[in-house]
């Protein structure tokens, strides 16, 4: 088997649950706007902000755009009448503030560095958002370099993020280089098109998507990746 020297992390549902927090993020915000059943509310709210990504992953919106448009969408769905950047601003000063981590994430990370692993974090995201998650998260010291789209004009799965990301860590061939994520559109295909290894990180089991390309490895579990330096 393949030994990895570098790895490359994805950070949200790879490392920390963002899941969990947007969630728990949202319905402590829309308590303020909206009397309706929390629950009922995430749910449309969740389809809606994912339409809006897929959208600028296929480049048909801004990153920028994202943070007003769903809850403008959002806002005319539940006939709410308050301002959509006041609302997202909102949000944000709860998400900022919620950290969950993935399972294993911090004994993973540990395990790593006492084997004197050099890591990064590449994360599609938004600065704000993103710097000080990562400053809670207390796992700031174990990466080398945080690279957040948002910050650099560029994201996953564009090569220009990765060509950036190699001119922030210390030099490997890119055969030692291992991309972690989650995301098969953004981490693995960014990974194919660097021609950077990659690992797909799978805890739900779900199929392979794509006949395209496809990760070089599959773990279920962030301690499998023990196994792969
Ligand atoms: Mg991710």
């Amino acid at each position: 088997m393949k030994k990895y020297k570098y790895l490359l992390f994805d950070l949200d549902n790879t490392l920390l649950d963002f899941t969990r927090s947007s969630e728990s993020s949202f319905k402590q915000m829309i308590g303020h706007y909206s009397n309706l059943d929390k629950e009922t509310l995430f749910k449309e709210y969740y389809i809606i902000n994912k339409a809006c990504w897929s959208a600028a992953e296929r480049g048909e919106l801004a990153l920028s755009e994202i943070k007003t448009l769903r809850f403008q969408r959002f806002n005319a769905l539940f006939e709410i009448d308050a301002d959509p950047n006041k609302m997202n601003t909102h949000y944000f000063d709860y998400l900022r503030e919620s950290v969950f981590y993935v399972n294993d994430a911090l004994d993973v990370l540990k395990q790593l560095r006492a084997k004197q692993v050099g890591m990064s974090i590449i994360t599609n995201g938004l600065k704000e958002v993103q710097d000080r998650r990562i400053d809670l998260s207390g796992i700031k010291d174990y990466f080398d370099a945080i690279i957040i789209s948002d910050a650099i004009g560029v994201k996953k799965p564009d090569t220009a993020f990765f060509d950036y990301t190699l001119k922030q860590i210390p030099s490997f061939n890119k055969e030692d280089l291992l991309v972690i994520g989650d995301t098969a559109g953004s981490d693995i295909l960014g990974a194919y098109n660097a021609n950077i290894p990659s690992c797909w990180f799978n805890p739900n089991q779900k199929e392979w998507s794509s006949n395209k390309f496809k990760p070089t490895h599959t773990i279920s579990q962030l301690p499998e990746l023990l196994e792969l330096i």
